[in-house]
């Protein structure tokens, strides 16, 4: 059981909109019970005085990898857990893209008991859509928010690009009422672009991965999941043309949504090339001007789901490697509130557009009604923070395991001041408190 609370005199956004001069009331339960002005205290309660500061939603990233089990080496839970509140996030949805993949009711349950302990934030894991999960799709269902699919190469697995393969998968995560996620990068078609390529152009991420790849596997996993009846969520959206597709087939009534990324809203692919130990190679490959405009209108209008980080740790002696030999991803869980007002100060997006994105419509994009808002009932998942206070990245100081940021050396705010998970205070000052107490938000 917790401390009963109440938050008093705070700037409050509820997942939708700023409410000022408010307060919020939590049981004891870890529950949200009131929200309003002047609410009394009662004898039992702790009174946390915001003086305005600012009470927002604890964050929901919805595509991360903690490599946890086998390269926990390069992250695991305690690790990434820690960064995930260090970015203001208190729930996480995990993808294991590294051996042993989740392909089995069995192997989710082992999975999701063993972070019991571990995982200092909540946490879901998707699980993975291949030949080998096709049987077990309807007894996991209630283990997992959705099955991943790589629809194209990327860090340790290769991508799926058979049509009639593509189709069984899809038909059959319909059948078993799963959503899917969805890695698109056409693999034919970066094959032939590297091709093209010589000399220092061939070491160009954008050109071996280009816009085009991603636009046309986007098509065709949208026509194939109509075809099929599939719900479809696109991860990583990092073109324009491709955001649109989904946006597109929405508005016309099909099951299609989308996230992007931090780095494609705030990053082009010439500021990605100059940037030394291929600190900014990803997948899907960080694109333009023109790009990073088209998704920032779509995040400012509500049209996607929302942003998740896909924190994906690489220790820099590997990152560090020759272009072709470097791991694609980064880490940056540690920095997603400070990110989110970044997104915000370059594109002049709504706050509220920016903080929903990475609050309220990830949790109703997955089913975690109790996530993501302030609002009688919800889990009292909390960030408090002063939005003009200012910090210096320093990559070294990340709790999360790798210790190098893209983002080293920035100047960025939004900071968390503290975060409650559940009603316990779990942060503050930069440092973990207490003894994990992520749960598993699935299970029958
Ligand atoms: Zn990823």
């Amino acid at each position: 059981m917790n401390r009963p609370r109440l938050f008093r005199n705070g700037r409050l956004f509820d997942g939708v909109n700023f409410i000022d001069h408010t307060d919020l009331r939590v049981d004891a339960a870890g529950k949200q019970i009131e929200l309003g002005t002047g609410l009394p205290v009662r004898p039992e309660e702790e009174v946390v005085d915001l003086n305005q500061r600012w009470l927002i939603p604890g964050l929901v990233d919805c595509h991360v990898h903690f490599r946890e089990p086998g390269l926990v080496r390069k992250e695991g839970y305690a690790t990434g857990s820690l960064g995930a509140l260090h970015g203001g996030v208190t729930t996480v949805l995990e993808i294991q893209n590294n051996p042993p993949l989740l392909t089995s009711a069995k192997l989710l349950q082992r999975k999701l008991q063993s972070l019991q302990g571990v995982s200092r934030v909540d946490y879901g894991c998707y699980g993975n859509l291949i030949e080998e999960s096709l049987a077990e799709l309807p007894a996991m269902a209630p283990w997992t928010p959705a099955v991943k699919c790589f629809l194209g190469c990327s860090t340790g697995l290769s991508g799926i690009s058979d049509e009639g393969v593509i189709r069984r998968l899809f038909a059959a995560a319909a059948a078993a009422g799963l959503k899917i996620v969805a890695h698109c990068e056409d693999d034919g078609l970066m094959e032939q672009a590297k091709a093209q390529l010589k000399g220092e152009e061939a070491r160009r991420h954008d050109l071996r991965r280009p816009r085009i790849a991603e636009v046309e596997s986007i098509r065709q996993a949208l026509r194939i999941a109509n075809e099929v009846g599939a719900s479809l969520h696109v991860f990583h959206l990092s073109t324009a043309e491709g955001a649109g597709l989904v946006v597109g087939a929405a508005g016309r009534g099909q099951a299609a949504t989308g996230t992007t990324a931090p780095h494609y809203l705030l990053w082009d692919a010439e500021q990605a090339a100059k940037r030394p130990e291929n600190r900014l190679k990803v997948n899907p490959s960080i694109k333009y001007q023109e790009d990073q405009q088209g998704l920032a209108s779509m995040v400012a209008q509500g049209s996607l789901q929302g942003v998740g980080t896909d924190h994906a740790p690489h220790p820099m002696e590997e990152k560090a490697r020759v272009y072709e030999k470097a791991p694609s991803g980064f880490p940056s869980i540690d920095l997603l509130l400070p990110l989110t007002f970044a997104v915000h100060d370059r594109h002049s997006i709504a706050l509220e557009s920016c903080l929903a994105a990475v609050t309220r419509l990830p949790a109703d994009e997955f089913g975690l009604v109790d996530k993501g808002r302030l609002a009688p009932g919800a889990d009292a998942d909390l960030v408090i923070l002063d939005p003009t206070a200012k910090r210096q990245v320093e990559e070294k100081a990340l709790p999360s395991k790798a210790k190098w940021s893209p983002y080293h050396g920035l100047r960025l705010r939004g900071f968390p001041e503290q975060v409650f998970l559940r009603g316990q205070r779990v942060f503050a000052d930069c440092r973990a408190l207490g003894p994990p107490r992520g749960r598993s938000l699935f299970g029958p």
